[in-house]
């Protein structure tokens, strides 16, 4: 009987979840039951597999396992990007061909973004969606020439885009730290962990969403039989949305790269310490330097949200010595960008984890009769994982769509290096990245 044994981490750190207030108690998934779908994993991949499972077949009875409270999964834990397009700013020159597989990329974003635009306005989420597009900040002359370099690739690409010379950079940010910027619209920031779960209680009335019920062992079928924490199911068809703990369940083992990422928030502030900041009220800027320092401004919230260092995990651990680490690197890198401010105390900080391929291509489609999976989202999992949540069930009813065609056209996740070269190399990398990134961490 195969095992899972790569289980998701829970804890109560996470910011974006805890400043929600009370949460209802969670329905934990117990007995035994027989249902047409089963969905792993309640996060931005999962949660859209299954309303579209639902819309799809409306007779269709669906259960949607997680190990953790909705909110609490790595897409709860992220800084709420919800992307258009790439925030690889460093892609360097366009060739044709890329301008017209980014342009395709861009379209199925947007696809994601739609949909979840939808959910928004139907069901009066818009507290946790703000449609102020991505600013890209340099703190340094190198990353000023990413900037240049991105602003010609969205030329190319025929993209809109605002350059901010420096007291552009000063008069929206509010901070001297960044030296230039550059405005991307399409991009909306969102708190994650309060949509998913507005999505997840949004859901049709023939899914059913169980918390707190990790699946420990699957025998596969199919009818396969799925063992949580305290019951059992069988199902015809099982969709694993399960990112990073994909290789638990059996698949890809040696062709994702575990790292974790790390984010802060401030406790509130307050309206004199908010009026020394200035600027907007609500942004959101990703360095210039890939492995620079993500920043959130939440007016809505009155907090700051920062988030940085790639840690290597084979197990997602976000504890120890690197919750540690994280909370140094953090608070150095909120003081410096915000001196009127400097040393308001975070009230959280935690880690969650990313799944990578070497060749940043993703796991989709079937992975075993019977089984679906999308995982391997590469860090861009909001729209993507919920473009591709959709995507699968589109195409287990056999209905055709042109990005159904992009997601089964791309390539696989490519095979590591053996171990130890594997995770001497990501470490070695890692660090290379953050000498790089310098003061933009
Ligand atoms: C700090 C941080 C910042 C990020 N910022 C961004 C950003 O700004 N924009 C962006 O697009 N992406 C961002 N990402 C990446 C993004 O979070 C992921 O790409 C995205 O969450 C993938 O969505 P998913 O639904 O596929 O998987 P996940 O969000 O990882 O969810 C997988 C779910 O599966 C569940 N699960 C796993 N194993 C089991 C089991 N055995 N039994 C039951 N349930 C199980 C987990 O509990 C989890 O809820 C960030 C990630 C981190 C950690």
């Amino acid at each position: 009987m195969p095992t899972v044994d790569h289980q998701p981490r829970t804890d109560r750190r996470n910011g974006w979840l805890e400043i929600l207030g009370p949460l209802p108690e969670p329905d934990v998934f117990r007995g035994e039951e027989t249902v047409d779908h089963v969905v792993v994993g309640a996060s931005w991949t999962g949660l859209a597999a299954a309303r579209r499972l639902a819309e799809l077949d409306p007779a269709a009875t669906i259960v949607v396992l997680d190990a953790d409270l909705v909110g609490n999964s790595a897409g709860g834990r992220s800084s709420g990007f919800a992307i258009d397009m790439t925030h690889d700013i460093r892609a360097g020159s366009f060739a044709p061909e890329d301008v017209e597989r980014e342009l395709r990329q861009m379209a199925m974003n947007t696809h994601g973004q739609r949909a979840l635009q939808r959910l928004v306005e139907e069901h009066d989420l818009g507290d946790f969606w703000d449609d102020v597009g991505k600013v890209h900040g340099a703190a340094t002359p190198r990353g000023e020439h990413h900037l240049d370099e991105f602003a010609s690739m969205l030329d190319t690409m025929g993209q809109p885009h605002t350059s901010w010379d420096r007291s552009a950079t000063v008069e929206h940010l509010g901070t001297d730290f960044w030296t230039r910027a550059l405005h991307t619209p399409g991009t909306v920031l969102v708190q994650p962990a309060g949509l998913l779960r507005g999505i997840a209680a949004a859901l049709p009335g023939n899914v059913a969403v169980h918390e707190r019920s990790a699946v420990m062992d699957v025998d596969y079928g199919p009818p396969h039989t799925v063992r949580t924490t305290q019951g059992t199911v069988r199902t015809p068809s099982l969709v694993l949305a399960t990112n990073g703990y994909g290789p638990g369940f059996g698949f890809y083992r040696k062709h994702t790269i575990p790292l974790m990422t790390w984010g802060s928030m401030t406790r509130q502030l307050d309206d004199d310490e908010w009026a020394t900041i200035g600027g907007d009220d609500t942004w959101g800027l990703i360095a210039a330097e890939g492995a620079g320092t993500t920043v959130r401004k939440l007016g809505r919230e009155r907090r700051i949200v920062v988030r940085n260092i790639f840690s290597f995990s084979r197990r997602s651990r976000h504890d120890g010595r690197w919750l540690a680490t994280a909370e140094r690197t953090h608070r150095r890198s909120f003081d410096r960008r915000f001196p009127s401010v400097a040393g308001t105390p975070f009230e959280f900080t935690w880690g969650g984890p990313v799944s990578l391929s070497r060749n940043g291509q993703p796991a989709f489609g079937e992975l075993r009769p019977g089984v679906q999976g999308s995982i391997v989202h590469n860090g861009v999992g909001i729209v993507r994982g919920t473009v591709c949540g959709m995507l699968l069930a589109d195409s287990m009813h056999g209905a055709p769509s042109e990005h159904l065609d992009l997601m089964l056209a791309k390539g696989r996740p490519s095979r590591n290096f053996p171990e130890p070269f594997n995770s001497l190399g990501v470490r070695a990398n890692l660090r290379w990245r953050r000498y790089r990134a310098g003061i933009e961490e």
